[in-house]
């Protein structure tokens, strides 16, 4: 009989050559219990998606709901479902008018490829600005998309036209033109470790947009959802893109995106060619109740409004001679250490003591933290202690 440890290293795929490995036996809040019934704090949250803690009592109950009265029954785009229906009319209500047609899929890259689809369907253009440093997803357009040139390599050819161009900088925002499609952007770039973007510099986006006609794709994939103490970063500066990408933790622990733009030029996909995006499961209905319960508890103001205060808490904690600068918007943190060496003996020193702390993809010096939203201030400084403890000892 194989043990659990080798059918997880023969039968699954794996993505690195060090997973953590935890043999998760339940989630409850912000925590984690493994089968030998040690308790973890998850300073990740699955990498921003259990905003609401794990198990959500009132998530848990519309899932069930949603089950009893069916899963899936059609592609996106056929039947009318409540639950779906209900995410989309929610969504617009906290959206610009602009905004105000969803359309649903299963992930974060999948919204980012269907988003550049718009994009070029809707302008009839096919150059795409994107940032240096940015992740947008995994899949061919979406990895084509994103920076880290390393990562791409061995995948080459993707899809052309992309010009990459430095983020935050309002000088290199020249190369957005009249062939520009679209610009696709983090409005806070997670992965190059909580990079945050001027006021000015989003103006200045914007107004390029503006005048060329390109469509503004802002990715908040990561930075939605409540992540950054706003319902959606773009809120931070007053400004609007034309089209938004959501997932991670818009489902609440079920696997859900959408990408949302005016009714216009969405009903461009069902035209001339028709079917111009198609997704069996996109829009699954027990996903949109998860994802609807979930929206309803992080839209209320007291709740957004409880999120920065716990940020500013875990950076007052975390003060630190080992630590050498923080990152910080909301709930979505970098820490900046010394070198990669030490961050990797931190995560591992973390994960014994029980707290989940984790790597970014590209940005090696830094770990990253992006709890549970409704994390306690007790939880906080327990469990920056542990992690306290592990900067002292490295
Ligand atoms: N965009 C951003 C900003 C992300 O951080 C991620 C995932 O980390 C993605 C897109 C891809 O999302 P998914 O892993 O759901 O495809």
């Amino acid at each position: 009989m194989m043990t659990p440890e080798e059918i997880f290293q023969q039968h699954l795929a794996p993505t690195s050559p060090f997973p953590l490995g935890i043999h998760i036996d339940h989630a409850r809040g912000v925590y984690l219990y493994d089968t030998n019934g040690k308790r973890y704090i998850d300073l990740i949250a699955g990498i921003g998606v259990a905003s609401v803690g794990h198990q959500n009592p009132v998530v848990v109950e519309a899932i069930k709901k949603q089950l009893d009265k069916h899963a899936h029954v059609m592609v996106y785009g056929e039947y009318i479902q409540d639950s779906v229906n209900g995410l989309a009319a929610k969504l617009a209500s906290l959206l610009p008018p602009s905004l105000n047609t969803c359309y649903f899929v299963n992930s974060g890259t999948e919204a980012n490829e269907a988003a550049v689809k718009l994009a070029k369907r809707s302008t009839g253009r096919h150059k795409i600005i994107s940032f240096l440093k940015s992740y947008h997803g995994n899949t061919q357009g979406s990895m084509s998309v994103s920076a880290n040139e390393v990562k791409k390599q061995k995948f080459r050819p993707l899809i052309p036209g992309v010009e990459f161009i430095e983020f935050n900088s309002v000088e290199a925002l020249g190369a957005i033109d009249m062939q520009t499609a679209g610009v696709i952007i983090e409005p806070i770039q997670g992965d190059a470790g909580v990079r945050i973007s001027s006021q000015e510099f989003m103006t200045a986006l914007r107004k390029c947009c503006d005048e060329t006609g390109a469509k503004l794709i802002f990715d908040e994939v990561q930075t939605g959802m409540g992540r950054t103490g706003k319902l959606f970063a773009f809120e931070h500066y007053s400004i609007a893109p034309d089209i938004i990408t959501l997932a991670k933790g818009l489902g609440g622990g079920l696997p859900i995106g959408a990408f949302v733009a005016s009714h216009e030029i969405m009903q461009l996909l069902a035209d001339n060619p028709m079917l111009g995006h198609i997704t069996t499961f996109g829009g699954n209905p027990v996903c949109a109740a998860s994802a609807l319960a979930t929206l309803n508890i992080i839209s209320e103001p007291a709740f957004l409004e409880a999120i920065e205060p716990k940020g500013q808490l875990i950076e007052q904690e975390l003060q630190h001679p080992e630590v050498k600068v923080i990152r910080r918007k909301g709930l979505m943190l970098a820490v900046e250490l010394e070198n990669e060496n030490k961050v990797n003996r931190l995560i591992k020193y973390c994960l014994e003591h029980g707290v989940i702390i984790y790597w970014f993809l590209s940005t090696r010096n830094s770990f990253r933290i992006s709890p549970p939203l409704t994390i306690t201030e007790g939880e906080i400084k327990e469990a920056c202690g542990i992690i306290k403890k592990g900067l002292n000892n490295l």
